[in-house]
C-alpha cells in the first residue's frame, strides 16, 4: 500500500517536473526564436537602410545630373533667340533639330521648349508619333515654377507620350524678362529596372502616397494611403496621372516603430499576403518619400529553423536526459539489488559461521564428554575386569566350600588309613614282618602322595588367573577337573563316561579358567543329580572343523524350560541359601566368550546338556 502510494507520489512529481520542463521548453523557444526575429530584423534594416541610402544616392544622382541642363539651355542664344520671332518656320525647325540633337547627346526623353503661355513652339521629337509642338502644358506645375523665375520640377506621365518621366524646367529671361522655359523631360523606367531584386523593393511616392516608381509593376500608381474624393480630384485636376486608377495597395500595417515598419502585402501575382519591413526617408531634392520593402520572408525561414532545431536540441536533451536517468535508476537498482544480496550472503555467512561455532562447541563439548565418558567407561571396564575377577575367584572358593566336606572326607580317608597303615607297620615291625612293615610304608607313601596331589590341584584351582590364552590339551584340562571333584564325585557315586576324539585335542583357552568353567558345569551336574538312581556324567570332545565341542550331560532333572532363558543371568540360582551364589554359569559364559567360544544349554531327552565351542588348534601349529 505505502509502495503503491510512493509511486504514484513518484508519478505526479515526475509529471510536475515534465509540465515545468515542457513550459520552460516553450519559454526558452519562444524567446530564442523572439530573440532570432528581432536579430533578423535588426540585420534586414542595417541592410535596408545602407540600400536605401544607396537608392536615394542613385536617385539624387540622376536628378543632379539633369538638374542643372535647363539652366545651362535657358542662357543659350538659340533658344532665346527662337522667342524673339517665334514664327519663323525655319528658325523653329533649325531650333527642333537643335534641341533634338542636345536630347540625344544628354540622354533624355524629350527637351522642348516653351512660350509663356504654356505652348510648345519647339520640342526634340517634333519629328516623332505624336510630337510637343504645338502643344499647351501651361497646366503643369514645372511650368508655373519656372514661369515665376525657379527652377521647376515635377514628375508625371506624359499626357501626349504616356510615358513617366521627369520634369526640370527653367525660365529663359532677355534682360530679366522671361520669355518663356526651357523644359527636360527625364526616363525613370530605367531607375526601375536597375534595382529590381527578389527579395527587396523599392517605392518611391509622391507627398500624397501615390507610388509613382517602383521596381514591383504590380504597385504602379497605387497609393500607399487611402486618398480621399477631394483629393483624388485634386489629382485628376493636375493631371499628373491621367488614366491611373489610384487604387489603394492594401497594405496593413502590423506594427510601427520610428525606425521601420510591418506591414503585409497582397501581392497579386501569389495571391498571399506577404509580410516586409518598411523603411522610408525622405528626399528634399525630388520632394519625394522614398521606401524599401524587405521581404522578412528569410528571417520568418530562419525563425523556424532556428525553433526546430532549438526543438531538436531540446528533444534530444530530454531524450539523453531520460536515457541518462533510466540508466541511473537502472544502475541504482542494480546497486541496490547488489547491496541487498551482498547484506543477505553477508548475513548467511554470519549465519553459518555462528552455526559452525555452535556445532564446533557442541562437538568440542560432545567431545569432551566422550572423553569423559570413555576414561569413565575404561575405568568401569577396569573395575568390571577387577570384580570379575574377584567374581571369579569367589565363584571358586564357593565351589572349593561346597566341595570342602568331600575335600575333608578326601583327606581324612587316608589320613585315617595312613594311621592304620602305620599302625599296622609298626606291628609287623615289631613282629619282625619287614616285607609287610615295607609294604605298608609304601602304602603309606601312596596314600600321602595323593594327599599331595589333591593339595597341588586346590592350589592350582584356588590362584587367580592371569588370563594368558593358549593352546591347552583338552584332556589335561579335564583331568584336572574331575581330580578337583573326585572327592565329590565319589561320594555321589556317580558314573563317568569321558571321550576325547582326537585324544590329544588342543584347544585355546586359559588353563585354570577352562578347568573353573569344567569344574562349575561338572559340579553343578553332581549337585542336579543329587539323590538320582544312577547317576551318570558324560565328557565328550569331539573336533568339528577348526572347532572343538564340549558337552557336558548328566541325567538328572534337567533345567526347567521356564528358567532356560535365565540360568546364565548373573545370581540366578535355584538352589538353597548357601549351596550356591547364581555365578557359576555367568562367570563360565564370560570365559568361554573371552576364549572365543560360546556357551549353551541344548536340548536333551533326559537331564541337562551344557556344550561348549573353543577354537582347535591345528595340527603342526604350536
Ligand atoms: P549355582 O550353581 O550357584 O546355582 P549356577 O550359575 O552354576 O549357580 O547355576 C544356576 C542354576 O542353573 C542352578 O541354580 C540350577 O537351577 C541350574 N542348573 C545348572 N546346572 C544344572 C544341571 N546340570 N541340572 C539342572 N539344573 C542345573
Amino acid at each position: 500500500m505505502g509502495e503503491r502510494t510512493g509511486l504514484f507520489v513518484a508519478r505526479k512529481k515526475w509529471l510536475a517536473g515534465g509540465v515545468l520542463l515542457l513550459a520552460a521548453s516553450v519559454l526558452l523557444v519562444n524567446a530564442l526564436a523572439d530573440w532570432t526575429y528581432r536579430r533578423g530584423l535588426a540585420e534586414l534594416q542595417e541592410h535596408g537602410d545602407a540600400r536605401l541610402e544607396l537608392y536615394i544616392n542613385y536617385l539624387q544622382g540622376v536628378l543632379e545630373k539633369y538638374e542643372s541642363l535647363p539652366q545651362l539651355l535657358a542662357i543659350d542664344e538659340h533658344l532665346v533667340h527662337a522667342f524673339l520671332d517665334p514664327l519663323d518656320p525655319q528658325r523653329i525647325e533649325t531650333l527642333n533639330r537643335y534641341l533634338e540633337t542636345i536630347n540625344t547627346v544628354s540622354d533624355t526623353l524629350d527637351t522642348y521648349l516653351m512660350n509663356r503661355d504654356g505652348l510648345t513652339i519647339a520640342a526634340s521629337n517634333w519629328q516623332k508619333e505624336h510630337p510637343f509642338v504645338g502643344r499647351n502644358f501651361g497646366y503643369r506645375p514645372y511650368f508655373t515654377q519656372a514661369m515665376e523665375g525657379r527652377l521647376g520640377r515635377y514628375f508625371a506621365l506624359g499626357t501626349t507620350s504616356s510615358q513617366r518621366g521627369y520634369y526640370f524646367a527653367y525660365p529663359v529671361r532677355k534682360e530679366n524678362q522671361i520669355l518663356g522655359a526651357v523644359v527636360v523631360k527625364i526616363d525613370i523606367d530605367q531607375i526601375e529596372q536597375k534595382w529590381a531584386h527578389r527579395d527587396e523593393n523599392f517605392l518611391v511616392s509622391d507627398p500624397e502616397g501615390v507610388i509613382f516608381i517602383t521596381t514591383n509593376p504590380n504597385w504602379r500608381y497605387k497609393s500607399l494611403r487611402p486618398l480621399d474624393e477631394e483629393m483624388l480630384r485634386q489629382i485628376k485636376d493636375s493631371r499628373r496621372y491621367p488614366n491611373a486608377t489610384l487604387a489603394p495597395l492594401g497594405n496593413t500595417v502590423v506594427s510601427t516603430t520610428p525606425e521601420m515598419e510591418i506591414v503585409d502585402i497582397t501581392l497579386d501575382a501569389e495571391r498571399q499576403r506577404r509580410r516586409f519591413l518598411k523603411q522610408s526617408q525622405y528626399m528634399p531634392k525630388g520632394g519625394w518619400d522614398v521606401h524599401i520593402l524587405s521581404d522578412i520572408r528569410r528571417v520568418q525561414e530562419r525563425v523556424v529553423w532556428v525553433g526546430s532545431l532549438a526543438w531538436a536540441g531540446l528533444l534530444f536533451s530530454v531524450a539523453l536526459f531520460l536515457l541518462l536517468a533510466q540508466r541511473q535508476i537502472r544502475l541504482a537498482e542494480m546497486k541496490r539489488i547488489e547491496d541487498r544480496a551482498r547484506t543477505a550472503l553477508r548475513d548467511a555467512n554470519e549465519q553459518l559461521e555462528s552455526r559452525v561455532s555452535e556445532r564446533t562447541r557442541q562437538l568440542t563439548e560432545t567431545n569432551e564428554l566422550l572423553r569423559k565418558e570413555i576414561l569413565e567407561r575404561k575405568q568401569t571396564e577396569m573395575q568390571l575386569k577387577r570384580t570379575r575377577k574377584e567374581l571369579i575367584h569367589a565363584a571358586k572358593l564357593a565351589v572349593l566350600g561346597q566341595m570342602s566336606a568331600g575335600i575333608n572326607h578326601e583327606l581324612n580317608q587316608p589320613l585315617a588309613a595312613i594311621r592304620s597303615y602305620a599302625d599296622n607297620g609298626k606291628q609287623f615291625l615289631a613282629k619282625g614282618r619287614l616285607e609287610e612293615a615295607l609294604w605298608n610304608l609304601e602304602q603309606i607313601g601312596e596314600l600321602t602322595e595323593r594327599m599331595a596331589q589333591i593339595g597341588v590341584q586346590l592350589k592350582h584351582f584356588s590362584k587367580k588367573s592371569s588370563g594368558q590364552v593358549v593352546a591347552v590339551p583338552l584332556h589335561g584340562v579335564i583331568d584336572g577337573a574331575l581330580e578337583i571333584l573326585h572327592p565329590s564325585l565319589k561320594k555321589a557315586g556317580v558314573r563317568l563316561e569321558t571321550s576325547i576324539v582326537p585324544q590329544d585335542l588342543k584347544v585355546y583357552a586359559n588353563h585354570v579358567l577352562l578347568q573353573q568353567v569344567l569344574v562349575n558345569l561338572i559340579a553343578n551336574a553332581i549337585q542336579a543329580m543329587e539323590g538320582m538312581e544312577n547317576p551318570t556324567l558324560s565328557v565328550r570332545c569331539r573336533q568339528q572343523g577348526e572347532r572343538a565341542v564340549v558337552t557336558v550331560a548328566d541325567n538328572g532333572p534337567g533345567v526347567d524350560p521356564d528358567s532356560a532363558t535365565e540360568i546364565f543371568e548373573p545370581f540366578f540360582t535355584t538352589k538353597k541359601s548357601g549351596q550356591g551364589l547364581g555365578l557359576g554359569l555367568t562367570i563360565s559364559d564370560r570365559i568361554i566368550h573371552d576364549c572365543g567360544g560360546q556357551i549353551k544349554l541344548v536340548s536333551s531327552s533326559k537331564g541337562a546338556c551344557f556344550q561348549f565351542t573353543l577354537g582347535v588348534q591345528q595340527a603342526g601349529a604350536t
